[in-house]
């Protein structure tokens, strides 16, 4: 499948400069949702873990139906207040001030193997900040999956030691 010819891309969102991939084409095609979800599992062929991590929001929708398929837990990593539980907190920085990613810090295990999914790699920043969280309650990171990856913006340099996988490269 042609998943590009699925993404819509809105130039100047969610500001003047910025070329969006916006995946809500492609979820709205039930065909082209599922095999962008075999994909990303065929891809972590080889790869051994325990649970997937999902960062809110767009990380729900592909970690989720990842997860049912996989039979493996599902884990959301959210934006501050949201989770009922006690949490853990990592702060990380944006190219303009901070952001928040928290956990249950009951969620993941010392050991556990942990695959982090999300839509999309671009920086890295929002990835890197997920790896720590999950080192903080003692999980292994063992791999990163992503539907698209921006390459221009090298966020692999900054998940240097850590597996990326991706679907879809956009150069
Ligand atoms: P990073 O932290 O710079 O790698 O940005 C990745 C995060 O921003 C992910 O959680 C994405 O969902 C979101 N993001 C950045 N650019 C786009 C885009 O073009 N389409 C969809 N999500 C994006």
């Amino acid at each position: 499948m042609d998943f590009k010819s699925k993404i819509r891309v809105v130039e100047d969102f969610p500001k003047a400069g910025i070329s969006f991939k916006d995946i809500t084409t492609l979820l709205a095609d039930g065909q082209a949702y599922a095999q962008a979800i075999d994909a990303c599992i065929k891809m972590l062929e080889g790869v051994e873990y325990d649970v997937i991590v999902g960062p809110e929001a767009r990380g729900f929708l592909l970690g989720a139906p990842m997860s049912v398929l996989t039979k493996k837990g599902f884990v959301p990593i959210r934006k501050p207040g949201k989770l009922p539980y006690e949490t853990i907190k990592h702060q990380y920085e944006l190219e303009y001030g901070v952001d928040t990613l928290e956990v249950h810090k009951d969620a993941i295990k010392a050991g556990d193997r942990v695959l982090i999914v999300d839509d999309l790699l671009a920086t890295g920043g929002t990835a890197k900040a997920a790896c720590e969280l999950i080192e903080k309650l003692g999980g292994e990171v063992v791999g990163l999956a992503f539907l698209m990856e921006l390459e221009f913006l090298n966020g692999r340099e900054k998940l240097e030691g850590y597996e990326v996988f991706s679907v879809i490269p956009f150069e």
